[in-house]
């Protein structure tokens, strides 16, 4: 089997059953070294070389599906996100801070041969405030002499310290049954359930407007959740009111709070963005008009697009634009924004609320689209008269035949084809734009996979 152009940031494990269910999410923090990287290669099973052989800033991807007891879920690995050593312990609350706000429960990981340090007591803060739930485990008990070293983990007031040592496997098993007790089987951080309030991140380099976005459209419209009905949202998400509906705008507490100039600060700033869009449907890519579009602008609209979420893009500071600009703009828009030439685009002000009612009839627009299903007969018949009028180039007297097509999912639209041999990348770039002319899909971004049979 031939599987291409698969997207990154799936929320399930990809195998194709439940495709597009929200899985809970397991975050695995702690201090350098205490081995969170081992323990999580144990349970994604992954080959211990990666331990040796860490990555650098650079990550592809935040969480990694995981199964245990025949539960699935999300593992995210913070393991490999330490930027350089210098400075590190500094740090490692702002990581864990984010992994925390990713997840629906933590696993707190701790070198019980070291005991907790001061850096521990600062993580153990934030799990409280946070109210998630915890699993405390205790690295590094390679034999049963060193339980004694565990129990002391009882003063971090985490609840039971479960023995463990990642290294040989020793008291996994127990630490995971224990992790599944305190997983909820429903993710706050996943999809929204269906008829929910929509999920919308907003996300752009330091300076764009993200804030005064935000101040702009929450205005009176903030909505305050009557804590007895039982809302368990995630505190750093805002309820928002727009046009009658009901919108959730995802870590907006990131995009509050001005990120300080450490070293390494750009690197948190794209795991926030990395973490605010997987936990959001839709995410609105701010520019500035008034200033170039930067390598950071192009990789944010990538890591939209990577993710599979629908995308809307926002040019704000449209009062600083000069009219001169305007031709060059245009041209730039064609150049630099090809990849994303199918999502919708509003010119705004933040500042002075200018056109920003337009913002959410292109949120509806580019949702909508990554809902979308065509059905199989549609699907089938649409690709019966495109490989009738422009069949697969011949190749070494060969010629792939297609079989057969149908959309795996929505959510975002994935479409798996059947064909009989390979298919050129050019061959399906020209499907992708047909099927877009065809359907539409403005805002969400497709994609295709090739299964061979024969
Ligand atoms: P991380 O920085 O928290 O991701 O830690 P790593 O997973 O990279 O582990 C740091 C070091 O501790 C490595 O040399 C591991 O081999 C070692 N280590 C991890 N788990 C254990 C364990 O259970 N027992 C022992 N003895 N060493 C471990
Ligand atoms: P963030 O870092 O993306 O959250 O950006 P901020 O919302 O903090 O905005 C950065 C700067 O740009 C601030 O000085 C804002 O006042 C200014 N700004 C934001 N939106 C606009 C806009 O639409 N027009 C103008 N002229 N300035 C803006």
């Amino acid at each position: 089997d031939e599987d291409l152009a698969l997207l990154g940031g799936e929320f399930d494990d990809g195998s194709g059953e439940g495709v597009g269910v929200p899985l809970p999410v397991l975050a695995v923090v702690g201090r350098p070294n205490v081995g969170k990287s081992t323990l999580v290669n144990r349970i994604i099973g992954r080959r211990e070389a990666v331990v040796e052989d860490k990555p650098g800033v650079t990550r592809d991807r935040v969480s990694y599906p995981a199964e245990w007891g025949g539960r699935r879920f999300m593992l995210v690995d913070t393991g490999g996100w330490e930027v350089d050593v210098a400075g590190i312990e500094a740090r490692v609350a702002e990581q864990a801070e984010v992994a925390i706000s990713l997840a629906d429960a933590v696993m707190f990981v701790v070198d019980a041969t070291v005991g907790p340090t001061a850096t521990d007591e600062q993580v153990v803060k934030l799990l409280r405030k946070s109210g998630k739930p915890v699993v405390l485990c205790a690295n590094k008990v390679d034999g049963p002499r060193a339980e004694a070293d565990a129990s002391e983990l009882w003063s971090l007031g985490l609840g039971e310290p479960h023995p463990v040592s990642a290294l040989h496997g020793r008291g996994t098993g127990d630490l995971l049954d224990a992790a599944m007790r305190k997983l909820p089987t429903k993710t706050e951080h996943g999809v929204a359930v269906p008829n929910g309030p929509r999920r919308v991140a907003l996300v752009g380099r330091p300076n764009v407007g993200k804030s005064s976005l935000l101040n702009k459209v929450a205005g009176s419209n903030r909505v305050v959740v009557d804590p007895t009905a039982g809302t368990t949202r995630d505190p750093v998400d805002e309820l928002i009111q727009l046009k009658g509906k009901d919108w959730v705008f995802v870590d907006t507490a990131g995009i509050r709070r001005r990120v300080h100039q450490t070293q390494g600060a750009d690197f948190y700033a794209s795991l926030r963005t990395q973490a605010a869009i997987e936990k959001a449907e839709v995410a609105v890519v701010l520019l500035d008009a008034s200033e170039k579009l930067t390598e950071q602008d192009t990789r944010v609209i990538s890591q939209v697009i990577d993710s599979g979420r629908s995308v809307v893009i926002a040019y704000n500071k449209w009062d600083l634009m000069d009219e001169d600009r305007r031709p060059f703009l245009e041209r730039e828009i064609e150049k630099d924004l090809v990849q994303v030439q199918w999502a919708p685009r509003v010119n705004i002000s933040a500042a002075t609320g200018w056109h920003t009612d337009r913002l959410v009839p292109a949120l509806e627009r580019s949702l909508e689209s990554w809902d979308t299903r065509i059905s199989t007969g549609r699907l089938n018949s649409f690709m019966g008269e495109l490989v009738a009028a422009n069949p697969h180039p011949l190749r070494g007297g060969k010629q792939p035949r297609i079989l057969f097509a149908t959309q795996a999912s929505t959510r975002p639209p994935r479409f798996v084809i059947f064909a009989t041999g390979f298919l050129e990348a050019g061959y399906r770039r020209f499907i992708e734009r047909r099927l877009r002319e065809t359907f539409g899909f403005e805002g969400s971004p497709i994609s295709i996979s090739v299964r061979v049979r024969e």
